[in-house]
């Protein structure tokens, strides 16, 4: 089952991936992050896909998702 992480740090809250998911299992948290952000958050992990659109839409590169243990990077930079 994929696992997708987001790092609350890198995370600016634009909400991009919150639109992106076609499952809808994303949204955003009432906590803030270290530059002042809100920050995106997995809501409902059981019922992701792993189409991976969240990790390729985040402009900050803030979501990894990890598959049978292994961490996948999507354009790192
Ligand atoms: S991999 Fe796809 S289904 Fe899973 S959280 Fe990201 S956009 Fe949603
Ligand atoms: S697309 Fe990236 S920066 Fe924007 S809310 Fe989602 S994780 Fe945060």
């Amino acid at each position: 089952m994929p696992q997708i992480v987001i790092d609350r740090e890198l995370c600016k809250g634009c909400e991009r991936c919150v639109d992106a998911c076609p499952q809808k299992i994303l949204g955003m948290g009432k906590e803030i992050n270290g530059k002042g952000y809100f920050f995106a958050t997995v809501l409902e992990q059981k019922r992701c896909i792993g189409c991976r659109l969240c990790c390729i839409t985040c402009p900050d590169v803030a979501i990894e998702m990890r598959v049978h243990g292994t961490m996948y990077h999507y354009f790192a930079y």
